[in-house]
């Protein structure tokens, strides 16, 4: 017999898109997200190309169809143990961590202000603090805290359960297991920045000025650990000579092989960032090919009327001056076979995205390609990866790949399952 119920795994863009898309055509969805809220990295995004709107501009729109729909269970703070079964009829456990706060939670923050311990801000990858019962952003969806009971000492839990005046602050909570059955299955666990610990010849995780591009995204951001203004981490001093390093890690034997496809343009909207605020500073990119495709070719142009130097070239070498803090940048510029060190004030390492499959895979046999992206139709039918578990690319590419992994779904629910590559 048919079983039209899917379930998504991953609650970022892609995932929420495959979610919606499935459920109004009729699917029961269960859409599962590890996070306490839903949206992935498109939440710690400061403004998106090519609209250069806010992320939640596009993420209201989706969190609405989610909460009129009754054929979407939101599941956060959620994992896959594991699947048995195949095409048409997975039996699938999903461990459901506990929140500690109740779901009639209203987000009222009076425990918040009671609470006096706190924890590094992985929103803001741990720049900054929050208190241990938290919202984890400010548009977070659902709008509702969570604890964080790891964080506390001796007896301070107790005292905040006895603040909330609704009695909905739980530290008995438990997670639990949730059985489903389900037709078919699409994994979109999404990306993480390289990590810039790997590029310690760039100074990753070794000079503080030595940023990801994904934390310029926080910098710039009004939620984000310094209220939007773009500081430099060693002395909150304001950048005046910001450079930008692009494929850090990326189309690269050594780290990543794939180009990332959007590290480009991130680094052209982040050279807008600066401008905005430093209209005077001086911006350099260092490149191997600006990969500004199809329409953002002209953003690109706007860009470069903007005082931008660009050096074709990798860094060799980078060092940081002891006193400054400032980066001693050496490269060859391949246009003019100069080969010059030049100091920086704020340095950008523009990472590229690796799959979460290549460290968490699909609990099933499964293909994936030499960085860890997951390779549809080769291996176990029924499921799917989509978005930027399968390919790194922007928001658009990243919704049409997962409406294409819907429309397969739900074929192969129906046994006329093509494959979705
Ligand atoms: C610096 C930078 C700037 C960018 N700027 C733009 C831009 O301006 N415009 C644009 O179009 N694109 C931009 N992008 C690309 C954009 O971020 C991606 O297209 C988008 O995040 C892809 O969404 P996704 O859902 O595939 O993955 P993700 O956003 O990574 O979402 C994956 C979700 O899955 C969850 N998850 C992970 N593992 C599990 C698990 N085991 N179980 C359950 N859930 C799990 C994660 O918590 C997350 O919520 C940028 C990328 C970078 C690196």
């Amino acid at each position: 017999m048919e079983n039209k119920s899917i379930l998504v795994v991953g609650g970022g863009i892609s995932g929420i898109t495959a979610a919606v898309e499935a459920a109004e055509v009729g699917c029961q969805v269960f859409l599962v997200e590890k996070n306490a809220y839903l949206g992935g990295k498109v939440t710690q995004i400061n403004e998106y190309f090519p609209k250069m709107c806010p992320p939640n501009c596009g993420l209201e729109i989706n969190f609405q169809r989610i909460k009129k729909n009754p054929k979407i269970t939101v599941l956060t703070l959620a994992e896959v143990e594991n699947i048995s079964g195949a095409a048409g009829n997975f039996d699938v456990n999903i461990k459901l961590n506990p929140r500690y706060v109740q779901d009639q939670c209203t987000a009222c923050q009076e425990c918040v202000e009671v609470c006096t311990t706190e924890r590094a801000n992985d929103f803001n990858f741990g720049v900054d603090n929050t208190k241990a019962i938290y919202l984890p952003h400010p548009f977070a969806f659902p709008m509702k805290y969570v604890v964080d009971i790891d964080a506390f000492k001796g007896n301070e839990a107790a005292e905040l359960a006895a603040a909330c005046k609704h009695d909905l602050i739980d530290l008995e909570m438990e997670a639990t297991t949730m059985k489903v059955n389900v037709g078919a299955i699409i994994w979109a666990t999404g990306w993480s920045s390289y990590d810039i610990k790997n590029l310690s010849n760039y100074g990753g995780g070794r000079f503080e000025n030595a940023i990801s591009n994904i934390m310029m995204e926080r910098l710039a951001a009004i939620t984000g650990p310094t209220g939007g203004k773009i500081l430099r981490p060693s002395d909150d001093g304001e950048p005046q000579n910001i450079a930008f390093v692009q494929c850090a890690g990326s189309r690269d034997e050594h780290h990543q092989k794939a180009c990332s496809s959007v590290c480009c343009m991130a680094t052209l909207k982040q050279v807008n960032y600066i401008r905005k605020q430093y209209p005077d500073a001086k911006i350099t990119i260092y490149f191997m090919d600006i990969r500004a495709m199809g329409k953002h070719e002209d953003y690109y142009q706007q860009v470069l009327e903007k005082n931008v130097k660009l050096i074709k070239g990798k860094p060799s070498e980078i060092k940081e001056d002891a006193t400054s803090k400032n980066l001693l940048v050496l490269s060859e510029d391949q246009f003019t076979q100069e080969i010059a060190t030049l100091e920086y004030d704020l340095l950008v390492l523009a990472t590229g995205m690796e799959p979460a499959t290549a460290a968490d895979n699909i609990p099933v046999e499964f293909k994936y390609d030499v960085d860890g992206f997951a390779i549809n139709g080769v291996t176990t039918p029924g499921i799917y990866a989509a978005g930027c578990t399968r390919k790194p690319g922007d928001v658009a590419s990243s919704v049409q790949d997962a409406t294409a992994a819907v429309l397969k779904a739900i074929q192969s629910t129906t046994g006329r399952g093509g494959e979705h590559e």
